[in-house]
């Protein structure tokens, strides 16, 4: 038997201000993004926004349904959004945001684990890397490198052929 080890290291920022230029403003379009979210039952708004390599930014929101397994969190609902209009296009950074009205926004949240799921086959099948900038409407911001470090010993394609 042998042990492995499994660790990955992210950034935190104290606030949106620390941020470099282009994630502030990515972050502050997702925080906007929030107020798109179809989010009648848990009234949990989510706004994700990401930059693709070309440069085209594109938004997406969480979209409830009265049945509740019907509905899709913001990051696959952008995700979905960003192969429909740009094919076969890898995306640079998505930042994500939310306001709650049960709770004060002032830390991030990340992806829940169907979304890591999507997030790292999005990276694998488009070779690039997807960064997010985590932060809720003030306060501490995380800025992740990959997407896929949040999902290790994830079940792949690679499995499947
Ligand atoms: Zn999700």
């Amino acid at each position: 038997m042998h042990e492995k080890k499994f660790e990955f290291s992210y950034e935190v920022f104290d606030s949106i201000d620390e941020l470099q230029k282009e994630d502030a403003w990515l972050l502050n379009e997702a925080r906007e993004v929030t107020q798109q979210a179809y989010a009648p039952y848990s009234k949990f708004h989510v706004g994700a926004v990401a930059k693709l390599v070309n440069g085209e930014i594109v938004a997406g929101s969480n979209q409830e349904n009265a049945s509740f397994p019907a509905g899709l969190c913001a990051e696959r609902v952008l995700l979905a959004s960003v192969s429909s209009i740009y094919p076969k296009t890898s995306i640079e950074t998505i930042a994500i945001s939310y306001q709650s009205n049960g709770a004060i926004s002032d830390h991030p949240i990340s992806p829940c684990g169907v979304c890591r799921q999507s997030l790292q086959e999005f990276e694998q099948r488009t070779n690039h890397p997807i960064r997010l900038v985590l932060g809720g409407m003030e306060g501490k911001v995380y800025v992740i490198s990959k997407s896929s470090l949040l999902l290790p010993l994830a079940f792949t394609s690679d499995e499947l052929l």
